[in-house]
């Protein structure tokens, strides 16, 4: 009953009965069965701790997920409650979260990509801002305060590394930076894509002594009030609620304490912030592909026609335990990808060395290559399998529907993961000594 007193931003398709089983706390407990035999009790139940701040958040907050509401608005409560990322404790600026690490940032996105997938992207966008800062903050106060407002939800962030002219060849810059006697730079160059920074406070962003040339990339935090600064929004109809950027730098001046890796450093700040970014895509993708079976699930357990359960047609419940047994598998995989990552992050006292780093760069692009595949075909399967209701119900399946279509092309296209997968496929070849 307490469901049905849910507000409502679009005339409803099905039976008050049925819509009122889609609800998170149920779409959760379907989630929960599923990883009962595979979680530790510590992650279980962070899991749950994390799902009861969104499930009373969204009440509380009367939240629809209807066309109205602004993702942007969530961010500060999220972030004083420490559901905006567990990748890290942050002891370094007092955040100290005893439940961290790339596992329990699988179990916090479960939680809060259920709860709303484009609110999780932006939150996602503002983690890449997030590893550059906590790698080099070398103790500078201005730094370690803007860390701190990202991880806390003072502002959202961004990470600004494509431009108009370079999208998959990322490390061909056309956008330059200048440096200065003080230790200043001046940067002179467009960007594109770039997710939350119409709504951030400060974003990083990439640059280049010379043009085209990859080593002689620089990295830098920005503040967005500055002089020289312009941004306009990109609307991206997949993602309506989620604002990226195209930004001018006209001789935007960036202090000496804001230059996170000088010339030369540049290319190798990107690299590292690489098998965060895709690793944090597939979990952010497998979050996804569990919200639509979990909706599928409950719905074809519910819906009848031909006087039939509609899981009871074979076309329909063949379908799903196919996408189910799928996305267990491979959920199975990247828990146990987190877990060795974890441990080797303790083993070596935070840092990894090179050539461990290094092996994880073609996990990172399998990873993240296969789930965004299987995560559109999830949503758009799961979705078709609600029929109608699946198209216009109240319900997240259009969102789900939508970002994961482009799921395949943040964070490296297909096609680059291919060809990042097939370099990493000739190393592995030339160390196996055939
Ligand atoms: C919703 C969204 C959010 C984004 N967020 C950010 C962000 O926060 N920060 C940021 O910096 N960027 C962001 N991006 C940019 C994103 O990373 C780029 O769009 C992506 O890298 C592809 O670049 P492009 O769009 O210029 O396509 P192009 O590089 O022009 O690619 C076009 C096509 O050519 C293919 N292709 C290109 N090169 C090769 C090759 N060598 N071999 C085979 N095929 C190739 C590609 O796979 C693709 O199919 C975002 C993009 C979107 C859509």
């Amino acid at each position: 009953m307490e469901e049905n007193k849910k507000k409502k931003y679009m005339t409803q398709a099905i039976s008050d009965e049925i819509l009122e089983k889609l609800s998170l706390k149920n779409r959760y407990s379907f989630l929960n069965t599923n990883l009962t035999a595979i979680l530790e009790p510590k992650e279980f139940n962070f899991l749950k701790k994390a799902q009861k701040f969104c499930m009373r958040f969204e009440k509380k907050n009367e939240v629809t997920h209807g066309p109205d509401e602004d993702v942007y608005d969530w961010i500060p409560a999220f972030g004083a409650e420490g559901y905006l990322t567990r990748s890290h404790n942050f002891e370094v600026i007092d955040v100290n979260y005893t439940d961290y690490g790339l596992t329990m940032e699988l179990m916090r996105n479960l939680a809060v990509g259920f709860f709303d997938p484009q609110f999780s992207m932006a939150g996602g966008a503002t983690q890449l801002a997030i590893n550059p800062l906590l790698e080099h903050h070398e103790n500078v106060p201005i730094r370690l305060e803007v860390l701190k407002k990202f991880v806390t939800g003072e502002t959202p962030g961004a990470i600004l590394i494509t431009e108009p002219e370079r999208g998959s060849d990322a490390v061909h810059m056309l956008t330059t930076c200048d440096a200065q006697d003080d230790g200043s730079f001046l940067l002179n160059g467009e960007k594109i894509f770039s997710t939350n920074a119409p709504k951030a406070g400060y974003v990083v962003a990439y640059a280049t002594a010379e043009q085209n040339n990859g080593n002689t990339m620089a990295q830098f935090l920005i503040d967005t009030s500055w002089e020289g600064w312009k941004c306009e929004r990109v609307y991206i109809p997949y993602v309506p609620k989620v604002w990226l950027g195209k930004e001018w730098f006209d001789s935007l001046r960036v202090p000496k304490d804001y230059v996170l890796g000088g010339v030369g450093k540049g290319r190798e700040h990107l690299f590292e912030g690489l098998v965060p970014e895709r690793i944090g895509i597939a979990i952010d993708c497998i979050a996804k592909s569990w919200n639509a079976i979990a909706y599928a699930a409950i719905y074809v357990n519910n819906r009848k026609q031909f006087d039939q359960m509609i899981l009871k047609f074979q076309g329909v419940g063949f379908l799903l335990t196919d996408l189910w047994a799928r996305l267990t598998n491979v959920t199975l995989g990247l828990l146990m990808f987190c877990k060795n990552y974890d441990s080797k992050m303790e083993k070596f006292g935070g840092e990894l060395p090179r050539n461990i780093s290094q092996a994880l760069v073609a996990s990172a692009s399998q990873f993240k290559y296969h789930v965004a595949k299987l995560t559109e075909e999830i949503c758009y399967e799961s979705a078709n399998l609600m029929g109608g209701a699946g198209l216009c119900d109240n319900t997240l399946m259009t969102d789900l529907v939508n970002i994961s279509r482009i799921a395949e092309i943040i964070g490296g296209s297909r096609q680059i993961q291919n060809y990042v997968m097939s370099m990493a496929l000739r190393q592995v070849y030339k160390m196996s000594g055939i």
